[in-house]
């Protein structure tokens, strides 16, 4: 009889979701289902993407774990409130850690080996979006943050400090 804790590791198992950067030096695991996934178009997103935006997805910063290529991440203070890694060999964006939400990490999610495992449910700075980039149509649109966001005081959509 599997004990408790071995069940759980099994389930763990089940809902492990793995990725990588385009090269493969660097390979993470997601071990927990990721959650709240939405669209980002803020100006970082487009820079680090070279497009209109980007996906991210997040989990418990514990639940993300580095596989392969820790020496290959690169990291860089993309705001006043956030790090982003990427690889350093590839380019490819892999996560972002902000301030407000210390115990969580938001990973970019075109790097998932099955990247339909997750499926966008808003899209956030959709000011700051090209006229050119497509936004899906039943969707909530929020011109930065959401009022609601983790971290933050009820109706506060900016991270940043104030100028
Ligand atoms: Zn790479
Ligand atoms: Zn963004």
């Amino acid at each position: 009889m599997p004990n408790a804790s071995n069940s759980d590791s099994a389930n763990a198992e089940e809902v492990a979701l793995e990725g990588g950067c385009a090269c493969g030096a660097v390979r993470y695991r997601l071990e927990e289902k990721p959650y709240d996934t939405g669209w980002c178009h803020c100006r970082v997103c487009q820079h680090v993407s070279g497009s209109g935006g980007m996906v991210f997805t997040t989990v418990h910063h514990d639940r993300y774990r580095i596989l392969a290529g820790e020496d290959h991440i690169g990291r860089f203070a993309s705001t006043s409130f956030g790090s982003r890694t990427f690889c350093r060999t590839c380019g490819s964006p892999l996560t972002i850690h902000v301030r407000h939400q210390p115990d969580e990490i938001d990973i970019a999610a075109g790097t998932l080996d099955d990247p339909e495992e997750i499926a966008p449910a808003y899209h956030l700075y959709t000011a700051e979006a090209p006229s050119w980039m497509p936004m899906m149509a039943f969707l909530p649109r929020y011109k930065a943050l959401r009022p609601k966001t983790r971290g933050l005081e009820e109706g506060v959509t900016e991270a940043g400090s104030p100028p």
